[in-house]
């Protein structure tokens, strides 16, 4: 039996970890455990695009920040990169304000929710969140659109987002969200907010939050489709081999366990 820490930083991440399989919260953030598996094969080829992945929000994040691009084109220097650089500089020009490598928290119950945003830029009174993503598959809309980072991130932005817009609260209509496709730049994700969004998501964070401080037991998931690219699969004893990388949807739960790794570097204070 094991008690949630209080304060306990809540993230997208965590969320959905929690949603996919409660042992997997448990392990990874109560736990902290680190446990060696692969979590998906080719074990090579998928490491090389993670890193590669990495180096690309780096790239993107220095040339919103005002560093010349011909500086870091020269970064860009293996294939993938190269083609989602290119993919980048071609798509983006003129977005307004903007706020790369975002971080906001709200307090939530006795507990926190954090987000760290790729992008949010302001411009005519609309506030526009982007997130880069480098899967090699463009995921269906719908699967995005339940994903927590779709929820959390517009909820968190009407809720602690005020200093972005003269200390004015956005209204969810002034919100959207897009996620941006390295491989597919003409192709990305577009979700509008509006108030009824915006109330049935907060809810739905609050509920999912009291729901974990109260729970003193994290069982196994029952859906062992979740098990096939967890790093903890021979530790449940769910599976030693990992799902194939050209499984669907295997490369956004690789993503997600980088943004984990991402959030635990910058760890904020409150
Ligand atoms: S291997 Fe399966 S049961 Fe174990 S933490 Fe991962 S998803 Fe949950």
């Amino acid at each position: 039996m094991t008690d949630l820490p209080t304060p306990f930083t809540f993230s997208q991440s965590s969320l959905q970890d929690y949603v996919d399989c409660p042992r997997r919260f448990q392990l990874r953030y109560m736990d902290q455990l680190n446990w060696p598996a692969v979590d998906t094969e080719p074990v090579v080829e998928n490491e090389r695009r993670q890193i590669e992945g990495q180096i690309f929000h780096r790239l993107v994040q220095q040339y919103l920040l005002g560093v010349p691009s011909e500086n870091l084109s020269k970064m860009a220097n293996t294939p993938n990169l190269e083609r989602w650089w290119n993919n980048f500089r071609q798509e983006f020009d003129n977005l307004g304000k903007l706020h790369p490598e975002l971080t906001l928290s709200s307090p939530i119950g006795n507990h926190r929710l954090v987000a760290k945003y790729d992008l949010v830029a302001v411009q005519d009174n609309q506030a526009t969140i982007y997130d880069w993503k480098t899967y090699a598959k463009r995921p269906r809309d719908e699967w995005m659109s339940a994903r927590w980072q779709t929820r959390v991130y517009r909820a968190l932005l009407v809720q602690a987002g005020a200093h972005l817009n003269n200390n004015n609260p956005f209204e969810p209509g002034q919100i959207e969200m897009i996620y941006w496709y390295a491989d597919f730049p003409s192709e990305p994700t577009r979700f509008k907010y509006d108030a009824n969004q915006f109330k049935r998501d907060w809810s739905a964070i609050e509920k999912v939050v009291n729901e974990i401080s109260l729970t003193k037991e994290f069982p196994l998931t029952e859906d062992e489709k979740m098990c096939r690219f967890c790093v903890y699969r021979s530790y449940c004893n769910r599976g030693a081999q990992a799902g194939q990388m050209d499984e669907a949807e295997a490369e956004m739960e690789s993503e997600a366990a980088f943004d984990i790794n991402f959030e635990q570097i910058s760890e904020i204070e409150f």
